[in-house]
């Protein structure tokens, strides 16, 4: 236990860090000891604010992003006004919310996202994700950070989106965990970790709509220890939001553990496909059209 009363863990990204209401699972020494090892290879071999994490060049000034100049404007932003009302998706037009959530009624009270995830930050995603980078999360949490901080969000607690077991053992990690930790400490606090959990393994989503993922999600994710988000403003982090389903599912699971409000925040928003058929027909539409990347 930490002098405030915090219980530590040794976590999957390597480092010793405060984790509130975290659920005990201690790991043994030996794999203490290779995480360990495995920070400081990590630390030696991936020092931040060196080199650009997008082209690899040394980046001129040391600052809290990790990102040059040119690398950044390559990537689009997501603009507060021009962004759907409930999900934060990019908008092309001036209506006011996208077309899923037009579609279906989001459990989530309002998402926000920094990026398109399209071009080098679909990448970096990517890397983050699937090539072992743990350490760029640490590269893009002050994007979360900045949008936190002009959203003016207040929040009791912060909620990694959970990945099941068997996902965070073959990845070795949680990239939202990781995200929301590495935001944690830029804004003072902890991350409430294990709190939300996944129960059970679901399909690859990819390629699936927004109404596949939601029914392929159903009853994938609950909360242990209710008495912790009783009440409370939570703060959802992910890496990417696509359809907004993962979100609403776990916002849906929070608000029936009690949870009072539920914002998400995520790095990236997949770019909404529509359908590309006459607005006339809009009405009929199946929402099997309602499909992200
Ligand atoms: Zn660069
Ligand atoms: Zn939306």
């Amino acid at each position: 236990m930490g002098k405030s009363g915090q219980k530590f863990e040794i976590d999957s990204d390597y480092q010793v860090k405060a984790c509130a209401d975290k659920v005990p699972n201690k790991p043994n020494s030996f794999v203490i000891f290779l995480r360990r090892v495995g920070a400081t290879l990590s630390n030696m071999l991936f020092p931040a604010h060196i080199k650009c994490v997008i082209c690899d060049h040394d980046l001129k000034t040391v600052g809290k992003y990790e990102i040059c100049d040119d690398c950044m404007r390559l990537l689009q932003k997501i603009p507060d006004e021009h962004c759907c009302e409930r999900c934060g998706a990019k908008l092309s037009g001036e209506e006011r919310y996208c077309f899923n959530c037009q579609q279906d009624e989001r459990y989530f009270d309002i998402a926000r996202s920094c990026f398109v995830y399209d071009g080098e930050m679909r990448k970096l995603i990517h890397q983050l994700k699937f090539s072992n980078k743990p350490y760029l999360a640490r590269a893009l949490a002050p994007f979360l950070y900045d949008k936190l901080v002009s959203l003016g969000w207040k929040y009791d607690k912060i909620i990694p989106v959970p990945i099941s077991k068997s996902r965070q053992k073959s990845r070795g990690y949680n990239q939202s965990l990781l995200l929301a930790r590495e935001l944690a400490k830029l804004m003072d606090t902890t991350v409430s970790c294990d709190v939300l959990i996944k129960t059970r393994e679901t399909i690859d989503q990819v390629g699936l709509n927004y109404i596949e993922r939601k029914k392929n999600l159903q009853g994938s994710f609950d909360v242990v220890n209710k008495y912790l988000v009783r009440g409370k403003d939570v703060l959802l982090i992910d890496d990417v939001m696509t359809t907004g389903a993962t979100a609403s599912s776990c916002a849906n699971t929070l608000k029936k553990a009690g949870a009072n409000r539920v914002f998400v925040l995520t790095v990236a928003h997949g770019v909404v496909k529509l359908p590309t058929i006459p607005p006339t027909n809009t009405l009929k539409l199946s929402k099997k059209h309602a499909t992200d990347i």
